[in-house]
């Protein structure tokens, strides 16, 4: 019977130095079940959550959620709070960006509405229930079904231990990122520190992706002192600006990009043809600087988005 609960509640179920699973109930109407663990080290530290599934179809960061759950407890200082499939209705429909119970894209909706739809409320009960009792947050994401991705992580702008965090998990591309909404930003409101970080897309989900985001939580859980030894310095690629291109129209899109392409400002990066096969928009960069995504689909509604450019300095 799955019990409502918080973070604390969760931890004080499990015995030191062992795992405990439940399926929490979510205070949502209608209620899901999502799966949680918590990892109780034999020794003390810091509590870090890791969550995954906030988007349902990102499954190289649902897989790496899981592998991580899956760690011996007698190895983790401190406690390993892990929610694999946060959005359970989303994950059952393989969702692209929403949920099948109010549409609303999950990553939005930080820090959330306890009086509102479904995922303003799912949104509300991960900041309250969960991230604020956290020493530090990660969020797995990916490329969803529709996008091709290469892994970067994000961070809230001006946050320094969010920054640190991020340099730590050892993915090149480190975006600090000002949109708000996001999970991450929540989290740094809260004082927590937080990354979100992506890896894989397509719907697929590769060992190489997978283990991208299980050896970055890992190197952050050993910059955090959970894990023996200092994580390795890694050259990372600071990105002073994400920029997302979006579609004015419904039809059919034709990328002419490829994955940490370079591009400039004005250079054509694809087209979109109307239902009747007219070319209705010309997509050209905005900023110089490198392809992080992009929709690899046909199919393109008006406002998706279509290309991610991060820009980062042109190197000498
Ligand atoms: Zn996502």
């Amino acid at each position: 019977m799955p019990t409502a609960t918080d973070l604390p509640t969760l931890v004080a179920s499990a015995a030191p130095g062992a795992r405990h699973a439940a399926l929490l109930a979510t205070p949502t109407d209608p209620a899901t079940e999502v799966p949680a663990f918590a990892l109780r080290g034999a020794r003390p530290g810091p509590t870090l959550l890791v969550t995954a599934g906030v988007h349902g179809a990102e499954y190289a960061s649902i897989e790496a959620a899981y592998r991580l759950a899956a760690l011996d407890p007698a190895l983790v200082a401190g406690t390993l709070v892990v929610l694999p499939i946060v959005n359970r209705p989303a994950y059952r429909v393989r969702a692209i960006y929403g949920n099948p119970i109010d549409g609303k894209n999950l990553n939005r909706q930080f820090p959330g509405d306890p009086a509102g739809s479904f995922a303003p409320r799912l949104a509300h009960w991960l900041t309250d229930g969960w991230v604020r009792h956290a020493d530090a947050y990660l969020d797995l994401h990916g490329g969803d079904l529709n996008e091709a991705l290469t892994p970067f992580v994000l961070h809230a702008r001006g946050d320094e231990r969010a920054r640190v965090l991020a340099e730590a998990f050892g993915i090149p591309y480190v975006i600090a990122s000002a949109s708000a909404g996001h999970s991450y930003t929540a989290a740094a409101a809260l004082g927590v520190p937080a990354v979100l970080a992506e890896a894989g897309g397509q719907g697929l989900f590769p060992e190489r992706d997978v283990l991208t985001l299980v050896d970055g939580s890992r190197r952050a859980m050993r910059h955090l002192g959970m894990l023996e030894g200092a994580p390795t310095p890694r050259a990372t690629v600071p990105v002073e600006r994400f920029v997302v291109l979006t579609s004015e129209h419904e039809g059919r899109w034709y990328p002419r990009v490829g994955l940490e392409a370079r591009v400039e400002v004005g250079q054509p990066l694809g087209e979109i043809r109307d239902l009747l096969g007219n070319v209705v928009q010309v997509v050209t960069a905005t900023v110089s600087g490198t392809v992080l995504y992009y929709v690899a689909t046909l199919a393109i509604d008006r406002g998706d988005p279509l290309v991610g450019i991060g820009a980062t300095a042109t190197p000498d």
